[in-house]
């Protein structure tokens, strides 16, 4: 068991909240809560027993001065988070209680832990894998249910059983293929290289549906880029307040988790959208019509998916058909707003332009929206799904898989090629530590740590 020494932060976030806590993983972890928390009722002869909840005083050991009234979670391992002894203070969420409570803990000898530490303990102790340990924090990122429940259903490990059962099937591959390096002479043992490549095909077409669940957690990780793109006065920024005010209990202004950077997600029927900054063409209303239409097609270009709004109160005009012309490019809604007043656009020209799939709103009343909601969730995640999916990949997997993927590409050529099965082996083994790679079987050190310095402190 990895088990140094012991590790102490503060796990919520700072500022004021009615309650903050303090969370010491490792050894000293229960000598070290006896020497700073006195029990308000103690009892003489009283044992504590694991994962209780004691009330009482944080005391200075010094000078005896009470610091602040808490309760004490007491958890022995292994069955604590880090699978180590954990205690947790629960103090009042001031920042200067929280401080003080961390501040005697050090002085008690724990070491103020590293982002991620907690979690890469419980890796490194063997409770999780990496992919579980990846969803810990896509967990505390998340932005909307969608979002959640996928990163649960990490957290609960649907990934890592995908990835567990790849990688046996490539160590079987592996056995069998070396089986030949073995025994070459002996015919009992011998797998035809028919059946070792259309094992190896098997492998990759599993990957292959791995890989394919990319965009879609890219999506729900990260949100969905869209751009409003359309001329001026078509009602870009009306439609893009109505969707943010339609969430506004869940509209949140976040500081990205792993960048520095303020983004706005806002949250359209479960899926994190983050809108493309179309300010610049916002205001356009003062600069050439040649200026918006580059402006929109900059947008266009940077976004998973755009809605195409157009006035149906008034006739088309060159510059809608020069910008719908820009988007048959790129994945785009067609939109037509302010249904509330009479139309002006004939079904026939939305016909010629390839429009009569457009959805019609109104940012004035609101009508109109549930569709279009609906529409952008298809969009994102397909089929008008009404489950988050149950696994999805990120860019490290992603990564991994593909080099995966591209050694049996290698193993399959070099079966056709009729190399040796020592060669081939060579290449089942590249294509296993790529696939370990993702569960952390055998991830280098500098990956672990690119991976938990992402953390929040505390975690
Ligand atoms: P943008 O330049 O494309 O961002 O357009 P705005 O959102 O600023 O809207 C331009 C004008 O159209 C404003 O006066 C809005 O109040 C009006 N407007 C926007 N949406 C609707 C709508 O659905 N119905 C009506 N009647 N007016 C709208």
């Amino acid at each position: 068991m990895f088990n140094e020494d012991t590790i102490c932060a503060i796990s919520t976030p700072t500022g004021m909240g009615g309650i903050g806590i303090v969370r010491v993983s490792g050894p000293d972890a229960v000598g070290l809560a006896a020497g700073i928390f006195v029990p308000a009722v103690s009892r003489v002869g009283d044992k504590l027993h694991s994962h209780q909840i004691i009330y009482g005083n944080v005391v200075n050991p010094v000078n005896g001065e009470v610091v602040d009234e808490a309760l004490l979670t007491f958890m022995r391992a292994p069955r604590t988070y880090t699978r180590e002894d954990v205690i947790e203070i629960n103090c009042h969420g001031g920042p200067a209680a929280v401080r003080k409570v961390l501040e005697l803990v050090m002085a008690g000898g724990a070491r103020l832990a590293e982002p991620g530490e907690f979690t890469k303990r419980a890796f490194l102790n063997g409770r999780i894998d990496l992919t579980q340990a990846e969803a810990v924090m896509d967990v505390i990122a998340s932005k909307t249910e969608f979002s959640l429940s996928a990163a649960v259903a990490q957290l609960k490990g649907g990934l890592k059983e995908k990835v567990e059962a790849l990688r046996e099937g490539v160590a079987g591959l592996l056995a069998l293929t070396e089986v030949s390096i073995d025994f070459p002479e002996e015919e009992v043992d011998y797998v035809p290289l028919d059946e070792l490549r259309r094992k190896g095909e098997g492998l990759r077409s599993d990957i292959g549906r791995l890989l394919s669940t990319f965009d879609e957690g890219r999506v729900l990780r990260e949100g969905l880029r869209v751009a409003i793109v359309g001329r001026p006065n078509v009602g870009k920024s009306s439609l893009l307040n109505l969707l943010a005010r339609a969430e506004r209990a869940i509209v949140t202004e976040v500081p990205g988790t792993t960048r520095d950077t303020v983004e706005e997600i806002i949250n359209i029927g479960g899926v994190p959208v983050k809108v493309i900054d179309t300010a610049g063409i916002r205001e356009s209303h003062d600069i050439v019509e040649k200026e918006g239409i580059r402006r929109s097609e900059e947008a266009l270009r940077s976004s998973d998916l755009a809605l195409l709004v157009l006035d149906g109160s008034r006739p088309l005009h060159q510059e809608d058909i020069a910008i719908i012309e820009k988007a048959n490019k790129y994945k785009y809604i067609p939109v037509i707003n302010k249904s509330d007043l009479p139309s002006a656009i004939e079904g026939e020209v939305l016909k010629a332009l390839f429009m009569e799939e457009a959805v019609h709103v109104s940012a004035r009343n609101g009508d109109g929206l549930d569709g279009l909601t609906l529409r952008i969730r298809e969009s994102a995640l397909g089929g008008g799904r009404e489950h988050a999916p149950e696994v999805t990949i990120n860019l490290r997997h992603r990564e991994s898989l593909r080099k995966a993927e591209a050694a049996l590409v290698r193993f399959d050529e070099g079966c056709g090629a009729g190399l040796s099965a020592e060669f081939l082996a060579l290449e089942l083994r590249d294509a296993l530590n790529a696939v370990g790679d993702i569960v952390g079987a055998t991830t280098p050190e500098d990956i672990l740590n690119r991976i938990f310095n992402e953390f929040c402190i505390g975690k």
